[in-house]
């Protein structure tokens, strides 16, 4: 897999949706009587049968507990969840799978960062610089430590168009910055941000970065080597996985230096009443029992998206966000919120007189299922000052015809409502 998205004059093989298509049983069912169109991959994405059958492989042969039996069905079962750190830590780029933490989700990744590498850093007057475009989990976590130690929350503005400008960020970064977060890839605007030169700026000023890469990970792919980041996170069901297991990516010497947040089995080396020693990286970050079938089967979608390659991936979802912003431009009363230059497979929108819940209501008469509200993303929303938005999603398997087919539904609907 290469470490970068394919670039203009790379022959980057096409992708052949239907054969993908085939490979995701949901969505050969009908929704109100139609073929669903599903539009909504940045929510959660739809899972191939590979996926599911791991899953339903792992509880049928090779479910036990992990790390503790002795007997072969326990060894066989901890064998394969730690093939899925690897292949997670393949997959990332990462250079030691001890920087593999998994979590319940992204949001619970940034959590862990904010309570057990920030949280004692942290002092009254200090300032976490994010910004106007983060979903609400790379928010409220760390508004929640700075309340805790009378810190403060920095948003950095993003312009018009809904990018990111590096000088707006160097101008926020002071002696007080204690930790800048940024999302990679904006889950409203499909802003692509400029994660490694961020990176680079952080590191020249020596401030710790975390990059957000839930909308990333599906798209886009990642060498946290190259990134120079200091921590990562993404969710495997955004990624063509199960719900329920995310993936917190640190560099190991911040790991190692950091306490642990929760407590419970498995993240300890010793203890006693007297007092409890904790276990190495990553399992001191890892109380209690896992999600160990679900770790397995993100094992094997990422697997998959290796196997249909990100490059193909990137190539197929950019052609489609060009063909909807096109389509969606001959919708009357359509706008599209911002106007990046690098966009991923996301395209938000309100449509003049209408209301974006009546619009994803009425789509979903024609089997459309697209997102409506503020998308966990409320700063965002008030900076163009909207309350609400509907938002088409792409993803490895969606069609030119899907994007068609939103397009024409948008146009009844407005000719009939608005
Ligand atoms: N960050 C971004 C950019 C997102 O889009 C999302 C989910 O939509 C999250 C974080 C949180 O992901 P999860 O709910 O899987 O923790």
């Amino acid at each position: 897999m290469s470490a970068r998205p394919a670039r203009r004059g790379d022959r980057v093989p096409a992708l052949d949706v239907e054969a993908i298509r085939a490979q995701f049983p949901i969505l050969a069912t009908r929704m109100r009587g139609r073929p669903l169109v599903y539009l909504d991959s940045a929510a959660s994405a739809q899972k191939p049968r590979a996926v599911i059958e791991a899953l339903s492989r792992f509880y049928e042969r090779d479910y036990a507990n992990i790390h503790r039996g002795v007997y072969e069905l326990s060894q066989r079962a901890s064998a394969l969840h730690d093939a899925a750190r690897q292949k997670v830590a393949r997959f990332l780029g990462a250079a030691d799978a001890r920087e593999i933490v998994f979590v319940r989700n992204a949001t619970e990744g940034v959590n862990l960062v904010a309570h057990a590498f920030l949280e004692p850093r942290l002092g009254p007057g200090d300032e976490i610089l994010l910004t106007e475009m983060e979903h609400h989990a790379n928010i409220v976590p760390w508004q929640l430590v700075a309340g805790r130690r009378g810190a403060k929350v920095v948003p950095v503005p993003i312009t018009e168009a809904g990018e990111l400008r590096l000088e707006d960020i160097a101008e926020r970064i002071g002696p007080r910055t204690k930790m800048l977060a940024v999302t990679w890839v904006s889950n409203v605007l499909g802003t692509v941000n400029p994660v490694h030169e961020i990176a680079a700026l952080a590191r020249r000023r020596g401030v710790p970065f975390l990059v957000d890469a839930a909308q990333a990970a599906p798209h886009l792919a990642i060498d946290v080597r190259a990134l120079g980041a200091d921590f990562l996170v993404f969710s495997a069901h955004k990624t063509y996985g199960p719900s329920g297991v995310g993936v917190l990516w640190g560099r190991a010497e911040l790991l190692d230096a950091m306490p642990p947040w929760q407590g419970g089995g498995d993240m300890i080396e010793r203890v006693s009443f007297a007092g409890t020693t904790f276990n190495e990286i990553p399992f001191r970050f890892e109380a209690g029992t896992p999600d160990i079938a679900g770790i397995h089967a993100t094992g094997a979608a990422l697997d998959w998206l290796e196997a249909v390659g990100l490059d193909a991936v990137h190539a197929h979802e950019e052609a489609l966000v060009a063909q909807a912003l096109e389509r969606l431009s001959r919708v009357r009363g359509l706008r599209v919120l911002g106007r990046p230059r690098a966009r991923a497979a996301v395209v938000a929108f309100t449509i003049d007189g209408l209301h974006p819940q009546d619009v994803g209501t009425l789509l979903d008469l024609d089997g459309i299922a697209i997102r409506t509200g503020h998308h966990c993303a409320m700063p965002l929303h008030e900076r163009f000052g909207l309350p609400a938005s509907a938002r088409a999603s792409m993803g490895v398997y969606t069609t030119p015809q899907e994007i068609d087919a939103l397009g024409c539904a948008l146009e009844r609907i407005v000719a009939r409502f608005a």
